[in-house]
């Protein structure tokens, strides 16, 4: 293999062998860009570094005889004493990563070639200030010496001077200094700073490969799930020099505003100086554009070059240079990082300036990145220091007053009062709190948790598992890590996408991409700003492209009025348990409590109009569109009382011998459904199965509201989904009782109705079934949530509480799977159950409504295995559309 590159044999595209900066400074030089000569040594000879602890046999020879290279380029020799030729020793793995060792500058200085450089120079001053800067970098970062001492030893040369900034300190004072470093080097490293300059170029080499493995580097690369096996490139690169005095200098510059993405001239210069020197901040840096009245040659070429940058990678780029003695020289460049909000704008502009197309364009924008410009935000300059933190499970900003209850939310909030429902967890019975609160803070659970995942669908503000807050409800407080205590009606702000928990008020700012999907800003409109624009543009490019059809999970008018004005074809999932809230709860109870039939009935009969009014609303607002309705789901003992409370009401009532019929028949049927497993037990199909007349009543529903709207000369396209079913033969019963049932209320209505029947795909046994399944099924919809629970054996209420963390932590998945689909796993069996229920019905529609449809990473996988549609929540629809844009190109 070959090791090492010299910069005028690699490219951009050889990122993977050269890293980013190699790469780059290869496909400069080829562009005839003024890069100081130079090679790169690959990511291959670090792998076999790292993995036996020593260089590959061949590299000593090959870097030898690239620096011979180098040498007679320059005419003169590494440390050459009496005219030395200086290299740095970059590092440079395939994606940028602070942690990493950056550089170490003016390799090849000594005691004796230090005197070679001032006289070639004609600059003593320059010489040693050179010397002192290789020792301190070298020091640091090759030796591991602690870099404040060498800071420290600045700082007291320059007050015994009594001068400010590094620039004053005299020949003869950085003589001094010099000699005051190597005795640090010699006191911390316990050894001299090494005069032979090939050695300071190997350590060097080996410090870079050794950076690869710091703790900083290991932990920035799992937070980023950057491989851990790709190892990083070493760059050698001829010195040259911005500290030569005032007509050198050193800058960095972006080809655009990386903000705004506007054109012009973006960046800072400093005179006199090197690269270091800017990221430290030890002097003030002044506007690029005032480098044209301090040497107009320069500024033009550099205005020229990144021209010639930018046509060249069609993209931002950013860019170090430096000037020496007024020739100018690039030492880097790379496609910038920018904002969420100029990633649009640049998009767009790139594509009007005609550098790329619509297909591109996609390739420069995220669904993360959208997701982001969609939340209202905390004020930057406002925040405080927080005092918890949770999971960040449905982004934004709230502010407001700290509530316990449901009711107290939704009390102080119909009297004006903007107020943060904080639970320990909560339940289907506080979702008019939820609704009522500004943001939902709990210190249970994780992020497909009940609040979560209700929050997420009505996109507002979720913190979740704040464990170190210690909810109190029954006190009405919450005490904080160090002991204070919020009480009811103190403010509180939780910031939904980085999980914070912080005291008091905090300002925010609502999203101008949520006005403009919500229609109350019009893209083409004269306060539309350019990101409402570029984001209406990139959105058009997107739904041109895409293949998969987008749905919203949305259980009222409300809600699917909102998924379609965000993009929704349809509703892919209407949980009808969200129905039987409130009011209605009631009516379940004396349900699940008949012990007749007419009791029964009786309870159905008074549900079964409340259920069809829910139904014609739904369809009305999703006229012309879908409508997947599924049949009830959740486990029978949410909607009863608490086993507790109630035991204590039953007992209370006993001894004061007072009457407690209704009580104890409630308690006994609480403990009657009681289950230790619930979201494994009696829910879905089997519920269906074993309440008589519960599902019937719920498609009688669906279907009389059906008709209702044909007869209003509507267009309902209703579905009806039958849930958790593992295997045909409980599909196939529940099937022929709703067949039934449609053909009375066709008979009746004299309508008409075209319901597809289909089901949830949330067990293994099912996905393992799917051929016998499509035989009963029009349709499948893949319930990922569920399928995740059971096919990893990871309860989805607790685990991301529980032990998530450390699975994070130790890497054993990068991501949740509960946030994005675990291909190989659940992956697979979405996979296998598709092939095997088109097999049996090659028309069989293919869905997916789990919490999945509306993450980015898993979009591209239901693309890639040949979904119909994704469906997630109202405030994922964007997301959605974009990702399945971008999954098509
Ligand atoms: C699922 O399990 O993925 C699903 C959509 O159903 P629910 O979340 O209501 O169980
Ligand atoms: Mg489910």
């Amino acid at each position: 293999a070959k090791f090492v590159y010299d910069f005028t044999e690699g490219n951009k595209d050889l990122k993977d062998l050269l890293g980013g900066k190699g790469a780059n400074l290869a496909e400069m030089t080829n562009l005839g860009l003024p890069v100081p000569p130079g090679f790169t040594i690959t990511t291959d000879a670090c792998k076999v570094y790292l993995d036996s602890g020593e260089e590959p046999a061949a590299l000593r020879d090959e870097v030898s005889a690239h620096l011979d290279a180098l040498e007679s380029r320059m005419g003169k020799k590494l440390g050459q004493a009496d005219d030395p030729l200086l290299v740095s020793v970059r590092s440079g793995a395939k994606f940028s990563m602070p942690g990493m060792m950056d550089t170490v500058l003016n390799i090849g200085l000594s005691d004796a070639s230090v005197r070679g450089l001032a006289e070639q120079a004609g600059d003593e001053r320059f010489a040693w200030d050179s010397y002192r800067r290789l020792i301190q970098m070298f020091g640091k970062t090759v030796l591991g010496v602690d870099g404040d001492l060498f800071e420290d030893a600045l700082d007291r040369a320059k007050d015994a001077k009594k001068v400010t900034v590094d620039t004053e300190l005299s020949a003869d004072d950085l003589k001094k200094l010099v000699t005051a470093f190597k005795r640090i080097v010699e006191k911390e490293a316990g050894r001299d700073f090494p005069q032979d300059p090939r050695e300071q170029m190997d350590l060097a080499i080996h410090a870079v490969f050794d950076s690869w493995n710091t703790d900083r580097a290991k932990l920035y690369r799992r937070q980023e799930r950057i491989p851990h096996d790709l190892g990083t490139a070493v760059n050698v690169c001829s010195m040259v020099f911005g500290n030569l005095g005032p007509d050198s200098g050193t800058g960095v510059a972006f080809t655009r505003d990386p903000a705004s993405g506007h054109q012009g001239v973006y960046g800072d210069y400093l005179q006199n100086a090197q690269g270091e020197d800017v990221v430290a901040g030890i002097r003030n840096t002044v506007p690029l554009a005032e480098l044209e009245s301090i040497d107009k040659k320069s500024y033009d070429r550099l205005m020229q070059i990144m021209e010639t940058l930018e046509n060249h990678y069609k993209d931002l780029c950013d860019i170090e240079f430096t000037i020496e003695r007024g020739q100018l020289w690039m030492l880097q460049t790379r496609v910038g990082k920018r904002t969420a909000g100029a990633a649009f704008r640049i998009a767009t502009q790139l594509v009007d300036q005609g550098l790329i197309d619509e297909t591109e364009a996609l390739q420069r924008v995220t669904g993360a990145q959208l997701a982001q410009l969609m939340f209202p935000r905390f004020d930057e300059h406002a925040r405080t220091r927080p005092v918890g933190r949770g999971i960040a499970a449905s982004p934004g900003a709230a502010v407001g007053k700290a509530v316990f209850d449901s009711y107290t939310a939704v009390k102080w909030s119909r009297s004006g009062e903007k107020v943060i429902l904080v639970r320990r967890e909560t339940n289907p019975d506080d979702l008019d709190g939820m609704i009522a609160a500004e943001g939902i803070l709990t210190s249970r659970g994780g992020k497909t948790s009940h609040a979560a995942v209700v929050a997420r669908g009505m996109g507002k503000t979720c913190v979740c598992g704040a464990e170190e807050l210690e909810v109190d409800t029954k006190r009405r407080r919450m005490v904080v890590p160090g002991g204070h205590v919020v009480e009811e009606g103190d403010l509180i702000s939780i910031d939904g996408s980085s999980g914070k928990v912080y005291l008091g008020e905090t300002p925010v700012v609502p999203s101008p991409v949520v006005e403009y999907f919500e229609g109350r800003m019009h893209a083409g409109a004269d306060d539309a700003d350019e990101l409402v624009e570029a984001v209406h543009r990139i959105m058009a490019f997107a739904d041109r492209k895409r293949r998969l059809r987008v749905r919203a999970n949305a259980d009222n008018a409300e809600d699917a009025l909102r998924a379609r004005r965000f993009g929704a074809q349809g509703i892919g999932l209407c949980r009808t348990e969200h129905m039987f809230l409130g009011d209605r709860r009631e009516l379940v109870e004396r349900l699940i409590l008949a012990d007749t039939d007419t009791e029964r009935e009786e309870s159905l009969r008074a549900l079964l109009p409340l259920q069809k009014q829910d139904f014609v609303e739904l369809f009305e607002a999703m006229d012309g569109l879908p409508v997947t309705v599924r049949l009830l789901d959740p486990p029978l003992h949410e909607f009863l009382p608490d086993i507790t409370e109630l035991s204590v009401r039953v007992a209370l009532a006993e001894s004061r011998q007072e009457s407690h019929e209704n009580d104890l028949r409630l308690l006994q049927a609480v403990h009657r459904l009681h289950e230790q497993n619930p979201m494994l037990g009696l829910r879905g199909v089997r519920l269906g199965l074993v309440i008589p007349g519960l599902f019937t009543m719920q498609v009688r529903a669906i279907a009389e509201a059906a008709a209702e709207r044909r007869a209003a000369k509507g267009d309902p396209r209703a579905e009806i989904m039958i849930p958790l079913v593992g295997t045909v033969q409980e599909l196939e019963i529940v099937r022929e009782e709703a067949d039934q049932v449609i053909a009375e209320v066709q008979e009746a209505t004299g309508t008409e109705l075209r319901l597809a029947i289909g089901t949830m795909i949330e067990l293994p046994r099912a996905a393992l079934t799917a051929g016998q399944i499509a035989e009963a099924a029009e349709f499948f919809s893949f319930g990922t949530n569920d399928l995740t629970q059971t096919v990893w054996g990871f309860s989805r209420d607790d685990v991301e509480a529980s032990f998530f963390t450390a699975y994070l932590e130790k890497g054993i998945f990068g991501v949740s799977p509960f946030e994005t689909i675990d291909r190989d796993g659940v992956g697979s069996l979405v996979e296998l159950a598709s092939a095997a229920g088109r097999a049996t019905r090659p028309d069989l529609k293919l869905g997916v409504c789990g919490e999945h449809g509306g993450d980015p990473e898993s979009v591209h996988f239901f693309h890639e295995v040949g979904l119909d549609y994704v469906s997630c929540s109202p405030f994922r629809i964007p997301v959605a559309r974009l990702e399945a844009g971008r999954a098509a190109t």
